[in-house]
Protein backbone atom coordinates (compact mmCIF):
# COMPACT_ATOMS: atom_id res chain seq x y z
CA UNK A 1 0.00 0.00 0.00
CA UNK A 2 0.96 3.93 -0.22
CA UNK A 3 2.46 6.02 2.59
CA UNK A 4 -1.37 7.61 3.58
CA UNK A 5 -3.05 4.38 3.12
CA UNK A 6 -0.23 2.91 6.05
CA UNK A 7 -0.72 6.17 8.20
CA UNK A 8 -4.39 6.05 7.57
CA UNK A 9 -4.56 2.40 8.87
CA UNK A 10 -2.36 3.01 11.98
CA UNK A 11 -4.62 5.76 12.50
CA UNK A 12 -7.92 3.29 12.46
CA UNK A 13 -6.52 0.90 14.63
CA UNK A 14 -5.04 3.28 17.34
CA UNK A 15 -8.50 4.57 17.00
CA UNK A 16 -10.14 0.99 17.82
CA UNK A 17 -7.96 0.60 20.70
CA UNK A 18 -8.47 3.85 22.08
CA UNK A 19 -12.28 3.30 22.21
CA UNK A 20 -11.48 -0.50 23.36
CA UNK A 21 -9.40 0.87 26.42
CA UNK A 22 -11.89 3.75 27.23
CA UNK A 23 -14.50 1.37 28.42
CA UNK A 24 -13.07 1.12 31.46
CA UNK A 25 -13.07 4.55 32.72
CA UNK A 26 -11.30 3.97 35.94
CA UNK A 27 -8.50 3.00 34.15
CA UNK A 28 -4.97 2.51 35.26
CA UNK A 29 -1.72 4.15 34.31
CA UNK A 30 -0.67 0.57 33.91
CA UNK A 31 -3.96 -0.05 31.71
CA UNK A 32 -3.22 2.46 29.36
CA UNK A 33 0.42 2.54 28.88
CA UNK A 34 -0.85 -1.30 27.74
CA UNK A 35 -2.97 0.03 25.23
CA UNK A 36 -1.05 2.43 24.12
CA UNK A 37 1.83 -0.96 23.50
CA UNK A 38 -1.03 -2.36 21.85
CA UNK A 39 -2.20 0.51 19.58
CA UNK A 40 1.68 0.43 17.98
CA UNK A 41 2.15 -3.30 17.50
CA UNK A 42 -1.07 -3.66 16.11
CA UNK A 43 -0.30 -0.76 13.90
CA UNK A 44 3.13 -2.34 12.45
CA UNK A 45 1.75 -5.70 12.08
CA UNK A 46 -1.35 -3.91 9.65
CA UNK A 47 1.42 -2.46 8.24
CA UNK A 48 3.36 -5.47 7.20
CA UNK A 49 -0.38 -7.04 5.98
CA UNK A 50 -0.73 -4.36 4.38
CA UNK A 51 2.89 -4.82 2.25
CA UNK A 52 1.57 -8.40 1.25
CA UNK A 53 -1.66 -7.38 -0.33
CA UNK A 54 -1.78 -6.51 -3.83
CA UNK A 55 -0.52 -2.89 -4.33
CA UNK A 56 0.67 -0.01 -6.76
CA UNK A 57 2.51 3.10 -5.42
CA UNK A 58 1.11 6.22 -7.62
CA UNK A 59 1.83 8.08 -4.94
CA UNK A 60 5.61 7.92 -5.95
CA UNK A 61 5.03 7.31 -9.61
CA UNK A 62 3.10 9.90 -10.97
CA UNK A 63 4.71 12.67 -13.15
CA UNK A 64 3.85 15.61 -10.08
CA UNK A 65 7.09 17.80 -9.70
CA UNK A 66 8.54 15.75 -12.28
CA UNK A 67 10.99 18.51 -12.83
CA UNK A 68 13.06 18.39 -9.44
CA UNK A 69 15.76 15.85 -8.94
CA UNK A 70 14.20 14.12 -5.96
CA UNK A 71 10.51 14.71 -6.92
CA UNK A 72 9.26 11.61 -5.24
CA UNK A 73 10.04 12.90 -2.06
CA UNK A 74 8.36 16.11 -2.60
CA UNK A 75 5.34 13.74 -4.25
CA UNK A 76 5.16 11.73 -1.35
CA UNK A 77 5.34 14.77 1.28
CA UNK A 78 1.98 16.14 -0.75
CA UNK A 79 -0.11 12.96 -0.31
CA UNK A 80 1.26 12.59 3.23
CA UNK A 81 0.77 16.25 5.05
CA UNK A 82 -2.51 16.80 4.00
CA UNK A 83 -3.93 13.04 5.07
CA UNK A 84 -2.04 13.29 8.00
CA UNK A 85 -3.44 16.94 8.81
CA UNK A 86 -7.00 15.29 8.17
CA UNK A 87 -6.38 12.36 10.50
CA UNK A 88 -5.70 14.62 12.71
CA UNK A 89 -8.85 16.38 12.45
CA UNK A 90 -10.70 13.31 12.28
CA UNK A 91 -9.29 11.87 15.26
CA UNK A 92 -10.90 14.97 17.40
CA UNK A 93 -9.76 14.54 21.15
CA UNK A 94 -7.85 11.02 20.33
CA UNK A 95 -5.11 13.69 18.54
CA UNK A 96 -1.95 11.55 20.59
CA UNK A 97 -4.08 8.47 19.77
CA UNK A 98 -3.90 9.21 16.34
CA UNK A 99 -0.76 10.67 16.26
CA UNK A 100 0.59 7.50 17.31
CA UNK A 101 -1.25 5.47 14.79
CA UNK A 102 0.72 7.47 11.96
CA UNK A 103 4.14 7.78 13.43
CA UNK A 104 4.04 3.79 13.95
CA UNK A 105 2.29 2.98 11.09
CA UNK A 106 4.69 4.36 8.52
CA UNK A 107 7.65 3.80 10.82
CA UNK A 108 8.70 0.70 8.98
CA UNK A 109 8.90 2.63 5.59
CA UNK A 110 10.35 5.21 7.70
CA UNK A 111 13.22 3.04 8.45
CA UNK A 112 13.62 0.92 5.20
CA UNK A 113 14.42 5.00 3.89
CA UNK A 114 16.80 5.40 6.21
CA UNK A 115 18.50 2.18 5.84
CA UNK A 116 18.53 2.06 2.10
CA UNK A 117 18.72 5.81 0.90
CA UNK A 118 21.01 6.91 4.16
CA UNK A 119 22.84 3.53 4.87
CA UNK A 120 22.25 3.88 8.81
CA UNK A 121 24.05 0.68 10.47
CA UNK A 122 22.10 -2.53 10.61
CA UNK A 123 21.94 -2.63 14.14
CA UNK A 124 19.82 0.57 14.49
CA UNK A 125 17.17 -1.20 12.28
CA UNK A 126 14.69 -2.85 14.01
CA UNK A 127 12.56 -4.69 11.15
CA UNK A 128 15.75 -5.90 8.90
CA UNK A 129 13.89 -8.41 6.84
CA UNK A 130 11.24 -5.93 5.80
CA UNK A 131 13.79 -2.67 4.80
CA UNK A 132 15.70 -5.62 2.95
CA UNK A 133 12.99 -5.95 1.00
CA UNK A 134 11.18 -4.34 -1.75
CA UNK A 135 7.47 -4.62 -1.18
CA UNK A 136 5.83 -4.12 -4.64
CA UNK A 137 3.02 -7.10 -5.50
CA UNK A 138 0.83 -6.26 -8.39
CA UNK A 139 -0.49 -10.06 -8.53
CA UNK A 140 -0.46 -9.19 -12.23
CA UNK A 141 -3.39 -6.90 -11.93
CA UNK A 142 -4.10 -3.45 -13.81
CA UNK A 143 -2.16 0.01 -11.97
CA UNK A 144 -5.59 1.57 -12.39
CA UNK A 145 -7.17 -1.32 -10.68
CA UNK A 146 -4.54 -0.99 -7.94
CA UNK A 147 -4.59 2.49 -7.58
CA UNK A 148 -8.31 2.24 -7.48
CA UNK A 149 -8.24 -0.68 -4.77
CA UNK A 150 -5.54 1.43 -2.43
CA UNK A 151 -7.79 4.82 -2.87
CA UNK A 152 -10.73 2.27 -1.42
CA UNK A 153 -8.96 1.51 1.25
CA UNK A 154 -7.68 4.97 2.46
CA UNK A 155 -11.23 6.19 2.21
CA UNK A 156 -12.58 3.05 4.41
CA UNK A 157 -9.24 3.86 6.92
CA UNK A 158 -10.45 8.15 6.94
CA UNK A 159 -14.37 7.36 7.58
CA UNK A 160 -13.55 4.37 9.77
CA UNK A 161 -11.31 7.17 12.36
CA UNK A 162 -14.23 9.70 11.53
CA UNK A 163 -16.62 7.10 12.64
CA UNK A 164 -14.64 5.86 15.69
CA UNK A 165 -14.15 9.61 17.03
CA UNK A 166 -18.15 10.22 16.40
CA UNK A 167 -19.24 7.37 18.49
CA UNK A 168 -17.18 8.09 21.37
CA UNK A 169 -18.58 12.04 21.00
CA UNK A 170 -22.36 10.77 20.80
CA UNK A 171 -21.30 8.32 24.20
CA UNK A 172 -20.20 10.98 26.19
CA UNK A 173 -22.85 13.39 24.78
CA UNK A 174 -25.07 11.00 26.15
CA UNK A 175 -24.25 10.37 29.71
CA UNK A 176 -23.15 14.33 29.99
CA UNK A 177 -26.91 15.13 28.89
CA UNK A 178 -27.92 12.22 31.38
CA UNK A 179 -26.58 13.95 34.32
CA UNK A 180 -27.25 17.12 33.62
CA UNK A 181 -30.99 16.21 32.53
CA UNK A 182 -32.12 14.86 36.32
CA UNK A 183 -31.72 17.60 38.67
CA UNK A 184 -33.41 19.85 35.59
CA UNK A 185 -36.41 17.58 35.03
CA UNK A 186 -36.47 17.35 39.27
CA UNK A 187 -36.79 21.31 39.07
CA UNK A 188 -39.57 20.86 35.85
CA UNK A 189 -41.42 18.46 38.16
CA UNK A 190 -41.60 20.43 41.66
CA UNK A 191 -42.49 23.94 39.56
ZN1 LIG B 1 6.31 -1.43 4.19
Amino acid sequence: MTSPTHIAAGALVASAVALWSERWRKGSRLRVALALAAAALLAVVVHFLMDLAPHYNWVANNSLFAGYASGWYYREGAALLPTAALLLILGGRRFWWVLLGIVVGLYPDIEKLAYLALHIPAQFVIFEWHSQALSSHDFGLSKPLLTAFDIAVLATCLAGVWRLNRRSTWRDDGLESGEQNSPRMNTDGHG
